[in-house]
């Protein structure tokens, strides 16, 4: 692996007597998307307030391109974007003229600003005061600040968060082309694990203040059958008798299937339990380990 854009160690924030960060390590390697997952409370926004600069950390260190972000924060911090909260605009001007000033602060190029708006889906709204935008408009706006200048690193805190269906599609696939096509990095929070599985490269997962599971998702989740979902003409009976004669593969009902732990190991004695109960199954399909069951597992069932 070559070296980490992004390398936090021992990153520790006490709030008081709470401790949100109990020492934290992570690597985000440039050109990639990095999904940062966790239970509310799990200290996902203190860390990304400590990247944004906004607080200091209790201990650790933050370095980004090889850089102390504490002790050398000009340099280390050309080419990073946060965006955390709702971002502030100048609500009297429109949205192309709040990038247009952006731009110019940042010394960036204003051309991209078109682009940029339409792949928000602003183009219509782009030449009206921001003072009137809904906060999922404001929202994307920030996404497309974020990324005027063509910076190294974006951190973007739940960016999906107040957006509707349409406009998570576009933030996506704006994420997609930038790495792609700019070789822009990202690392971003997000509840909706779903789309981390289909837009991240790797994941951290971080529950009451520790990573308790970091890297590249198909090695964490592994490409291997978990389980299996089996119909029957009476998932109900059918359900009873395997709790009698396979508890060990913990069958439970999930919609209108018949979940069971384990490889392919477990398929004889399932068909032979499922013959004996007179209920042959209908139909039979592996399951594969998801984010979401992953996530639950590392994370003890408590739900984001
Ligand atoms: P969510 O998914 O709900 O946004 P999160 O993972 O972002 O959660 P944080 O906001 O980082 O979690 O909070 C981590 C812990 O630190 C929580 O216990 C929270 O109550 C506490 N905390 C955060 N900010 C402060 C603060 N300013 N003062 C005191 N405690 C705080």
């Amino acid at each position: 692996m070559p070296d980490a854009l992004l390398e936090i160690r021992g990153l520790t924030k006490h709030y008081g007597t709470v401790k949100a960060l109990a020492g934290i390590d992570l690597q985000v390697h440039a050109g990639t998307v990095y999904g940062f997952i966790g239970p509310n409370g799990a200290g996902k926004t203190t860390a990304i307030r400590i990247l944004a600069g906004l607080i200091r950390p209790t201990a650790g260190t933050v370095a980004l391109g090889g850089l102390d972000l504490r002790t050398r924060r000009t340099e280390a911090a050309v080419g990073l974007r946060t965006l955390v909260e709702v971002p502030a605009f100048y609500p009297g001007l429109s949205g192309r003229q709040n990038l247009t000033v952006f731009a110019r602060l940042a010394r960036a190029e204003q051309d991209e600003i078109a682009r940029l708006l339409d792949a928000v889906g602003l183009n219509e709204a782009a030449d009206r005061a921001v003072g009137g935008y809904s906060l999922g408009m404001r929202q994307r706006l920030g996404i497309a600040q974020a990324l005027v200048g063509r910076p190294n690193l974006v951190v973007l805190d739940e960016p999906m968060n107040g957006l509707d269906p349409a406009a998570i599609h576009l933030v996506r696939e704006l994420i997609l082309t930038e790495r792609r096509e700019r070789g822009v990095t990202f690392f971003l929070s997000s509840h909706l694990l779903h789309d981390v599985e289909t837009l991240c490269d790797e994941v951290g997962i971080i529950h009451r203040g520790q990573m308790v599971a970091e890297g590249r998702i198909e090695a964490l989740l592994g490409g291997s059958v978990s389980g299996y979902g089996v119909k029957t003409a009476d998932n109900e009976a059918a359900l009873r008798a395997l709790k009698e004669s396979l508890p060990a593969a913990k069958p439970r009902i999930v919609d209108s299937e018949i979940h069971v732990d384990g490889d392919d190991a477990v398929l004889p004695a399932l068909g032979r339990a499922l013959l004996q109960a007179g209920l042959p199954a209908n139909s039979v399909r592996p399951l594969r380990e998801t984010l979401e069951r992953y996530f639950i597992e590392k994370t003890e069932g408590v739900m984001g």
